[in-house]
């Protein structure tokens, strides 16, 4: 199938914004449970709930994620609270604990999208699923990695595919962690109008304040829905501690978004 003729009718069973929201990492049974728990409470439409379990890291020896465990308490998360649930695959192993696991929404992040064997690889694992897969922009700007990887994908039959843009790396010294680049994306989105388009405010900004206004500024040229890390008590959390925010927090900004009323 043509990248370019998929209809992406998974995307309407959404409200839009479509929000995805939860930690960096899945750290602990209690804090995923305690995450979703004050979510919920919030009694703000959060649809899916995320958490990484395999974490890429810049340097060795950090937190590297939970590993396979954390799906169990993503499964926990959904029993209890109903949050549909999405997390980060990276080789054909994640794929297949994630699938095994009856996980709704897989991504593939931005240290992934820039290996074709990667990407090769998880999509011949993915071959059959019906599951939603997010690609996250690759860290450089390179806007053909960013569709090859979408062809890997269609080419093996996944259909239900999205984009989740989350910022570019760079060397300068700017407000951002990584720097958004919109017309990157805005040229994804004129070749792919079809294309779900999610923006991740979190790794762009990389601190607290920014993310409402990112967030919003991606509503205003259409994108169509927001993925922010959240967490129980950011400042304690072990991975991206400065960008996340409490679900009271989420909560507040996402009732203040606003959503763009015609397309592009
Ligand atoms: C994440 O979503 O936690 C993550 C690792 O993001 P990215 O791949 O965008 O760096
Ligand atoms: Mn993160």
């Amino acid at each position: 199938m043509e990248l370019a003729e998929l209809k992406n009718e998974w995307f309407k069973t959404y409200p839009t914004p479509m929000i995805i929201a939860g930690p960096c990492s899945a750290e602990s049974e209690l804090q995923m449970l305690e995450t979703a728990g004050r979510m919920k409470e919030t009694g703000v439409e959060i649809p899916v709930f995320r958490a990484g379990i395999w974490k890429p890291r810049t340097k060795p020896n950090g937190f590297e994620g939970v590993g396979i465990i954390g799906l169990k308490w993503l499964q926990k998360v959904k029993e209890e609270f109903g949050f549909q649930t999405a997390t980060e695959v990276a080789n054909a192993h994640h794929v297949k604990a994630v699938l095994d696991a009856d996980i709704d929404i897989l991504w593939i992040g931005a240290r992934t999208t820039v290996n074709p064997f990667a990407v090769q690889e998880i999509a011949d694992a993915l071959k059959g699923t019906d599951k939603i897969v997010l690609v996250k922009n690759p860290v450089n700007p390179d806007l053909a990695l960013w569709i090859g990887a979408l062809e890997r994908l269609s080419g093996a039959g996944i259909r239900n595919l999205g984009v989740i843009h989350r910022g570019f790396s760079t060397y300068q010294k700017t407000k951002y962690r990584n720097v958004p680049n919109w017309q990157i994306a805005l040229d994804f989105k004129n070749q792919f109008p079809e294309i779900p388009m999610l923006v991740d405010p979190s790794h762009i900004c990389g601190n607290r304040t920014g993310l409402f206004s990112v967030a919003q500024e991606a509503l205003n040229i259409g994108y169509q829905g927001v993925m922010v890390e959240t967490h129980c008590n950011p400042d304690a959390a072990w991975s991206d501690a400065k960008q996340q925010v409490t679900p009271e927090v989420l909560a507040g900004m996402i009732e203040k978004l606003k959503v763009r009323d015609t397309e592009i």
